[in-house]
């Protein structure tokens, strides 16, 4: 059923006249239902001039600026057929016509003044499919998607014309047309596009998929249509970082809420004038958004840094932890890059041992994310079968809100240590056994001297819980700490020149220091045991 009543005649009469086309004036009279916007475009404009016949002795109205360019109905019958041949490069097939001026001939297709085609071209099947090929030749795997547009910003004054001037025409009839009784160009497009789409590729549209298909429109020739904005409102329009223009969407909008109709009317016609070419698509991308997998590793290695060594552009060692286990994900998730967590970090020359230290890794924009459990098993194990510096355990997919358990209350958590310490003087059994007995001592850690250059100068109180020694020869001896996450161990023991009070060597009153140490336990209960 043709969606317009009489009393939408008036409009859509002025509309159609001064170039708008059919589903821009559906949008116009409020047409807020699905199906009609959806009907293939001959037949719409084919329907809507029936429906003005009519009055089709009218149409040349009293606007205030007449277009450049009149539209008579036989035109659009006549360039309607020429549909097929739509190509979104015909831009530049232009001709001169009697009148002098310059007119597209792609498609015969009058451009619509106020979508600058994009409920015309852009709605239809072909165009979509040339979308979907283009999802589809891209590689990634997706069960839904969402579909984003992304409209050049002279859409919105020209909307805006639009509107003043269908709201000075019901204004004549004592009637009020509000910017929200028109029906947004985005949500015409998507109840279009959307189905389309759908059937397309065979998913479904989601607005809460990760996998994301996005189109961004430009049109050049109007570009200026925005720029006597910047002129009434320059407080909307401040260079901003990271942005290339500054006539943004959002700054566009903002200008058009605060300016005055009669000087927006000044500025700008009222219709917009017709334009030769319909928008060209600057962009196709596809993205699908980051997953994560966490798990716990063992480092085995004194050689190995947890993160890439790198010294003023120089590499100091050839690999990482990070690099060890993402390597083999980043392949398999075939992503784009990584970012690796953990909870907390050993030194270089640290090694963890006993559950191994829990981490996670983002992986960002991956083209595979379905993986059954046996899958991730496997992946495990080639990871640990690539390098004996370490292991990993528990390796599972993880949601991003679960990452927060990693983090959470680390700074209450409890780590275990050992270390191997070597003292100056000659040290017997009994000179050390007095440390067994200490115990929850508090130490004042001022910010140790070798992270200095990354980490702001503080002095933290830092709790060692308990203390057990091995006796091994005159110089050296086993400890075993228990103590408060984030307290520095070495400097526990050498004191640091005296930045870390007490210390071992203070407490023990002479020079000790640490040759070996390493990590017996993380206390962080993320991510959960899996059985093996
Ligand atoms: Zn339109």
């Amino acid at each position: 059923m043709f969606p317009l009543t009489e009393e939408n005649k008036h409009v859509a009469q002025l509309l159609l006249s001064t170039g708008t086309c059919p589903r821009c004036i559906f949008r116009f009279c409020g047409v807020d239902f699905h199906a009609p916007y959806k009907r293939p475009y001959k037949e719409l404009l084919n329907e809507l001039q029936k429906f003005l016949e009519t009055e089709k002795e009218e149409l040349i109205l009293d606007v205030p600026n007449p277009p450049p360019k009149k539209i008579r109905l036989q035109e659009l019958e006549d360039g309607i057929d020429g549909i097929d041949n739509l190509s979104q490069n015909g831009e530049g097939r232009v001709s001169i016509l009697e009148d002098g001026s310059i007119a597209s001939k792609n498609s015969n297709l009058n451009v619509c003044n106020v979508c600058l085609g994009i409920l015309q071209e852009f709605c239809e099947k072909e165009f979509i499919k040339k979308v979907c090929q283009k999802v589809e030749a891209s590689g990634f795997e997706f069960t839904n998607l969402v579909f984003s547009v992304s409209f050049p910003p002279q859409l919105s004054v020209r909307e805006h014309a639009a509107w003043l001037l269908v709201k000075q025409e019901m204004g004549k009839q004592n009637l009020s047309l509000g910017r929200n009784d028109i029906v947004q160009l985005k949500e015409a497009y998507k109840w279009i596009t959307h189905p389309l789409f759908s059937e397309e590729l065979g998913v479904p549209i989601d607005g809460k998929s990760l996998f994301e298909v996005s189109v961004i429109f430009a049109h050049p020739e109007t570009v200026e249509d925005c720029h006597f904005l910047r002129a009434i409102c320059p407080d909307c329009f401040k260079p901003a970082k990271n942005k290339q223009s500054v006539f943004t969407r959002m700054a566009v909008v903002k200008a058009l809420n605060k300016i005055k109709e009669e000087d927006f009317r000044k500025q700008f016609p009222c219709p917009p004038n017709s334009p030769k070419a319909v928008c060209t698509v600057l962009e196709i991308e596809c993205a699908h958004g980051a997953v994560f997998v966490a798990g716990r590793y063992n480092k085995y290695s004194r050689n190995l840094p947890q993160t890439p060594w790198i010294i003023d552009g120089e590499r100091k060692l050839e690999s990482s932890v990070e690099e060890l286990i993402s390597d083999h994900l980043l392949a398999v998730f075939k992503a784009e890059s990584f970012n690796f967590s953990s909870s907390g970090r050993e030194d270089v020359d640290v090694r963890t041992l006993g559950n191994g230290r829990p981490f996670a890794i983002e992986l960002v924009n991956p083209h595979r994310v379905h993986f059954t459990s046996q899958e991730i098993k496997e992946l495990q194990q080639k990871i640990n079968n690539s390098s004996n510096k370490i292991q990993v355990r528990d390796l599972q997919l993880v949601t991003r809100e679960a990452i927060g358990h990693m983090k959470e209350g680390e700074e209450e958590k409890t780590k275990s240590y050992s270390a191997l310490i070597w003292t100056n003087k000659a040290i017997q059994k009994k000179d050390i056994e007095f440390l067994n007995d200490i115990k929850d001592l508090k130490i004042d850690q001022k910010t140790p001297l070798r992270v200095l250059h990354r980490r702001p100068l503080a002095v933290r109180t830092r709790i060692i819980h308990s203390m057990e020694t091995r006796y091994v020869d005159e110089h050296h001896f086993h400890l075993y700490l228990k103590t408060q996450a984030g307290t520095y161990i070495k400097e526990f023991v050498h004191g640091d020149f005296g930045r870390t009070k007490p210390n071992i060597g203070s407490l023990m009153n002479m020079t000790a220091d640490i040759l070996e140490l390493d990590v017996e336990s993380v206390d962080v209960d993320w991510p959960p045991a899996l059985d093996d």
